[in-house]
């Protein structure tokens, strides 16, 4: 059985589902500002391959991840790069869907836009005041009444208590009953985009969106709900608050949370100024040796992200492909394996795909001894257990002969030197000349290229392109 760890109740959990063979996932998405980061690309990879790991169990998903398409960072960008609003807009999420094409992720059954869904959000605000969970301030922007809901931070834990204030405060001019009050309705400035309400001209806050959209398209009660470990405190609490006030129910059962990008011990943000952005990856490497990487790790722990941890990575998916070369994988599926049960148990238990990777290399070491043993029946049965295994996490999906063969050019060196190199090593092997032998791989290394040798023959592979 599918244990989830539920970031609400911090425990793991046996999954069942509100409908028997049906999950309704709500992922918050991007805010398109800018290109998508790396930290965009591993929490989006991750919903993907749990969508794509309940599909594999028998479950019907409805995945719906929201594209945040209005908010002051949006309207400051735009109107710095002189860019009409809309036309920037659909230009970043053009390059979004772009680098999650690259990447593999499979589209959400439902991707809403902000600005596609006020009549909604205006419903549920309208709800909220009418049940006097929010207030209007003087100004005219309509807040959440933290105080009204004796639940508030039920999911980020005790600390909030200390955080609570009942004075009134003033900041930037914007009068609230406690500072926690998180804003539903903005009042829009001059020039600022807007559009009508019965509290005047103005633009949704950011938590409402979700709660609205996940209702409008879910229902009130979501199975999973999901994130990037970030939007924990406040962007999710506010939208249990919210939801769970207005709908007299259960805001959503499991809560998933995937951990932050860490670069040199600092988390990866824009003000640190240290944010490696998905286009960059990819114009260097090969995008599934990235999907590789960022799935190496749990989920839920910080990914160290440097291009040293890259490059060893990508050594383990190259592997695989060469156990998976000069096979007859497509001919034989054959499921139900050992394997396929080991895999079932890893993911089972909390989506543990480290696991699952020391199972696939374990599955790539047998397929390569066999093949020295000549036992092509065998090695095509496992090499086809271990291409669906892999296909399941988005991996393995290209034919091994393309993997290895479509590289032509490269910067730092050309392939009659790389040949030559291997001529060289091969002999050097031959005569029991280790260190030469190793030497010379260390070097090729150093210039992004990976050697793997099996019995007669030699691979190479550039990691970058
Ligand atoms: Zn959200």
């Amino acid at each position: 059985m599918l244990k989830i760890f539920n970031s609400l109740t911090k425990k793991k959990e046996n999954f069942k589902p509100v409908f028997l063979n049906h999950v309704n996932m709500y992922v918050c998405g991007v805010t398109v500002y800018d290109l998508c980061h790396i930290g965009h690309g591993r929490t989006f990879i991750i919903f993907d391959l749990i969508a794509r790991y309940l599909r594999y169990c028998g479950y019907t998903v409805t995945y719906v991840r929201n594209i945040t398409d209005i908010d002051d960072k949006i309207i400051n960008v735009s109107y710095k790069k002189h860019k009409c609003m809309n036309f920037f807009v659909n230009s970043m999420i053009n390059e979004m869907h772009k680098d999650f094409t690259e990447l593999n992720i499979l589209p959400p059954d439902k991707e809403p836009r902000v600005t596609n869904y006020i009549p909604v959000i205006i419903q549920m605000i309208t709800e909220l005041l009418n049940s006097n969970h929010a207030y209007i301030s003087k100004e005219g922007n309509v807040f959440f009444s933290v105080d009204s809901d004796i639940n508030y931070g039920v999911l980020s834990g005790q600390f909030l208590k200390y955080l609570r204030s009942g004075k009134r405060i003033c900041n930037k001019g914007i009068i609230k009953k406690n500072k926690l009050d998180f804003v539903l309705w903005k009042v829009s400035k001059k020039n600022e985009p807007y559009w009508c309400s019965p509290w005047g001209k103005g633009r949704p806050g950011w938590h409402i969106e979700c709660s609205a959209m996940s209702r409008d398209l879910l229902g009130k009660t979501l199975d999973i709900h999901g994130g990037g470990s970030d939007l924990l405190f406040p962007h999710h609490e506010n939208e249990i608050s919210q939801s769970t006030c207005v709908n007299k129910s259960i805001y959503a059962n499991y809560w998933i949370h995937s951990g932050m990008v860490i670069i040199k011990n600092k988390k990866m943000s824009k003000s640190l100024g240290n944010v490696f952005f998905l286009r960059d990856i990819l114009n260097k490497y090969d995008s599934e040796i990235i999907r590789y990487y960022l799935l190496s790790t749990h989920y839920r722990q910080p990914l160290l992200y440097s291009e040293e941890v890259l490059k060893q990575s990508s050594i383990s998916l190259i592997r695989l492909y060469r156990a998976l070369y000069s096979t007859n994988y497509k001919d034989t599926l054959f499921r139900h394996s050992i394997f396929e049960l080991e895999f079932r148990n890893a993911m089972n238990d909390d989506f543990n795909v480290p696991l699952v990777f020391s199972i696939l290399s374990n599955l790539a070491k047998k397929i390569n001894v066999l093949k020295i043993q000549k036992d092509s029946i065998e090695v095509n049965k496992l090499a086809s257990v271990l291409c669906f295994l892999g296909n399941q996490l988005g991996l393995l999906y290209k034919n091994p002969h393309d993997f290895f063969k479509k590289q032509t050019k490269f910067q730092k060196i050309d392939i009659t030197t790389i040949e030559k190199m291997l001529y060289i090593r091969n002999n050097a092997r031959k005569l029991k000349n280790w260190t030469q032998a190793d030497n010379i791989r260390k070097y090729l290394f150093s210039l992004d290229i990976i050697l793997e040798d099996n019995q007669n023959d030699t691979f190479w592979y550039s990691i970058k392109k």
